[in-house]
Parts: structure tokens; C-alpha cells; sequence
């Protein structure tokens, strides 16, 4: 039986924090619909479905912890009644500071729910103002205490480094409070400016000054070493989980593997072929109402396209398996960048045990620029 990973975007914040690009509305009274929009649409894939064992359901946005436990439960239960789950499903919840508390939590957990993704981004109470997060330090450290205490033996936390008033003292004291707290897993991404966000207007109208790109990469390379000595294992660029704890659902997209993704602006990834859903609530409601979909584009990806985005996030996460991609795709991509594999092997950015590549710690830090010379 074929496996798949399950994406639902649930699209509702509280607010809209400055840097943020996501499809993502504030919370109005036109939830309900569009929950009953999003049954709608996930029993419209009933056939695919039927055929498929699923992996992981990973609930994201937006912020999917405003819903409440017992609408979570229901979209759950679409699944775990009609469909094959595998017997170590991960069912993932994004979950930020200030829209749970302990009982909220333990009855997400009731509800079938065995990871948290919490949006922390920092412990700095000023950093956190300046992102316009509505949590500040003691309640991102309660929420993550909290999960600990409502049964999740795993937890993520997201983090943002490169922050305009960073020092790497600040980063650091982000980096140890989480370390110290009941977790197996973080995700660190430096701040990125983003078109048509406050942030880019204030960067623009000269308010706000990013780090360069030195300074990003000092931290990057601070975050590899430091979480590294505290057994936490980079299993992607911005990724780190202690053993056994890499997700499951994060996996599938970066091992190539098919994923259906439910809800405004969700993608999918089916034996080839990709498509996409309508962002706006309103269209994606309309849609599904009508035609039980709401898909507003596909593509048929060609061998060759499939290839490279193989190569690009294999190399971006737990390496490329050489005798894999042969018996997938042919010798002919390693022929051509044979040489080049070869000096970056011997200047230590990747490095090759048996028939596997990976980027080493130097490598890591570059990998944009080294992955655009990779053709
Ligand atoms: S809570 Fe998350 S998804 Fe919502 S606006 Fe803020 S950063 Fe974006």
C-alpha cells in the first residue's frame, strides 16, 4: 500500500504579526463554514485516499490551536474512521503561546493529537514585542511546560534568529532556555524579509536595519555547534531533533514522498504530479461548496524537474543516497557533477561515506549558493 502525509491549513491568527507572509486571516465568524468546507473537500478525495496508508497529519497556518479541541477532533476523526492510518502516525498541532492553556492541551492529546508545534520564536521579551508575537517569555515558557505536563512526549519549537537587534548573547540565552525545556526538536530560520509585509515597509522607509548576511550565517553556525553539544541532530538545514525525534511528516516532503494537502493555499505531491488550492477563504469556501475541490492549478512535473528537486532536498536534509538516485534517475546527473562533488568533498563542505553525500557544518552554512551550482 502506497504511504502519504496529510497537510490541513487551517488559515486564522489572531492577528497579523509584521514579518509574516503566510496565507493567514484574522479569526472571524466564518469559521464554522469554512470547517465544514474542509470536510467536504477531504471526503472528496475518498478514492485516492482508500488506497493509501497515512503517516502524518500535520495541522498548520495560521494558528490551528484557536480552534477548539473538539473541531480538531472531528477533522481527525474524518480520517481515523475511513481511512488507514499507520500505526505510528504522527499528528502534529502548530500551537503559539496565548491561544492554549493546560486543559486546552490535554484535550487536543484526547483527541488523537501526539506532537506540538509551538511558535515561540523567542524567549527575549523585546525581540518578542518587536515581532508583535502576543506572548511574551513566561508564557511561551509555560505553554511549552504545559504541553510536557498534558502527555506530548514531543515537542517542537520554532525559533528566529538574525532578529535586527540581535546579539549572539541574546541568541544564545534563546538557544539554552529551549534546550533546558521538555522538547526533541527545534526548528531555527532566520528572519527573512518578505514582500507586502510591515517589516519590509519599515525595513524600506528606513525604521528598521536587518542584520547582513555575515552576521546571519555567525549565528547559523553558532546554532549547528551549539545544539549539536546538546544532542540535538541536524537532519535538515533548520532542523534539529534529539534521536528518533525527526518528524515524520517533515520527512515526506524532504524525502520526495506523496502528500495531499487540504485547506486555502495547500499543495499537494502525487506520483508526479503537484497541485494547488485557491488561498483566499472565501474562494476556497465557494469552490469546495460547488465542486467538492477547490484546486486552482496543477503541473505534471517531468523526469527531469523530479530529478533535481530529489537532488535539492535530499542534499538539504539527510543527504543523497547515490545508488538511489541512480536506480531512480540514471548516472547521468553524477557524471556531470562528478568534479565538482569531488572539490567539494576535498575543501570539507560535503562529505561521502559509502554511497551517500551530505553537506557537512561549512557546507551547511552555504548550501544555497552551493546547491545553485549543482546542475
Ligand atoms: S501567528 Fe504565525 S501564521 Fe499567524 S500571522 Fe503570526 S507568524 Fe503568521
Amino acid at each position: 500500500m502506497k504511504k502519504i502525509a496529510i497537510y490541513i491549513h487551517i488559515p486564522f491568527c489572531d492577528h497579523k504579526c509584521i514579518y509574516c507572509d503566510f496565507y493567514s486571516v484574522i479569526k472571524t465568524d466564518s469559521m464554522l463554514e469554512f470547517i465544514s468546507s474542509l470536510k467536504k473537500e477531504i471526503s472528496s478525495h475518498n478514492s485516492l485516499m482508500n488506497k493509501m496508508e497515512i503517516t502524518s497529519i500535520f495541522f498548520g497556518g495560521g494558528t490551528p490551536s484557536l480552534l477548539s479541541p473538539k473541531l480538531i477532533g472531528e477533522i481527525l476523526n474524518l480520517f481515523q474512521k475511513k481511512y488507514m492510518l499507520s500505526s505510528n502516525c504522527e499528528i502534529t498541532l502548530e500551537t503559539n503561546p496565548g491561544t492554549v492553556d493546560l486543559q486546552k492541551l490535554k484535550d487536543f492529546k484526547k483527541m488523537g493529537i501526539n506532537r506540538l508545534s509551538i511558535g515561540v520564536q523567542s524567549f527575549n521579551n523585546d525581540e518578542l514585542k518587536f515581532l508583535t508575537r502576543i506572548h511574551d517569555k513566561k508564557l511561551a515558557i509555560k505553554t511549552v511546560e504545559d504541553g510536557g505536563e498534558a502527555g506530548f512526549e514531543n515537542i517542537n519549537l520554532d525559533l528566529i534568529f538574525a532578529l535586527p537587534k540581535q546579539t549572539t548573547e541574546i541568541w544564545e540565552s534563546n538557544l539554552a532556555i529551549a534546550a533546558e525545556l521538555p522538547i526533541t526538536h527545534i526548528s531555527a530560520y532566520s528572519l527573512i524579509l518578505e514582500r507586502g509585509t510591515i517589516l519590509n515597509k519599515l525595513v524600506l522607509d528606513g525604521k528598521v536595519k536587518m542584520k547582513d548576511s555575515d552576521f546571519d550565517a555567525s549565528l547559523y553556525e553558532f546554532t549547528i555547534h551549539y545544539l549539536s553539544e546538546k544532542n540535538f541532530i541536524q537532519y535538515e538545514v533548520s532542523n534539529f531533533s534529539k534521536e528518533g525525534y525527526e518528524s515524520i511528516h517533515n520527512l515526506s516532503y524532504w524525502e520526495h514522498k506523496n502528500y495531499l494537502g487540504f485547506g486555502p493555499s495547500a499543495h499537494s505531491f502525487v506520483d508526479g504530479k503537484r497541485w494547488w488550492n485557491f488561498s483566499g477563504v472565501k474562494q476556497y469556501v465557494d469552490k469546495v461548496q460547488k465542486r467538492g475541490d477547490a484546486i486552482c492549478g496543477d503541473e505534471h512535473l517531468s523526469n527531469e524537474e523530479l530529478q533535481t528537486e530529489y537532488i535539492m532536498l535530499a542534499l538539504r536534509s539527510k543527504g543523497l543516497d547515490l545508488l538511489n538516485l541512480n536506480k531512480k534517475y540514471g548516472s547521468e546527473w553524477l557524471l556531470k557533477n562528478e568534479d565538482f562533488i569531488n572539490e567539494l568533498i576535498n575543501n570539507n563542505y560535503l562529505f561521502k561515506r559509502d554511497n551517500f553525500i551530505k553537506f557537512t557544518d561549512k557546507g551547511y552554512s552555504l548550501c544555497d549558493e552551493i546547491l545553485l551550482k549543482l546542475n
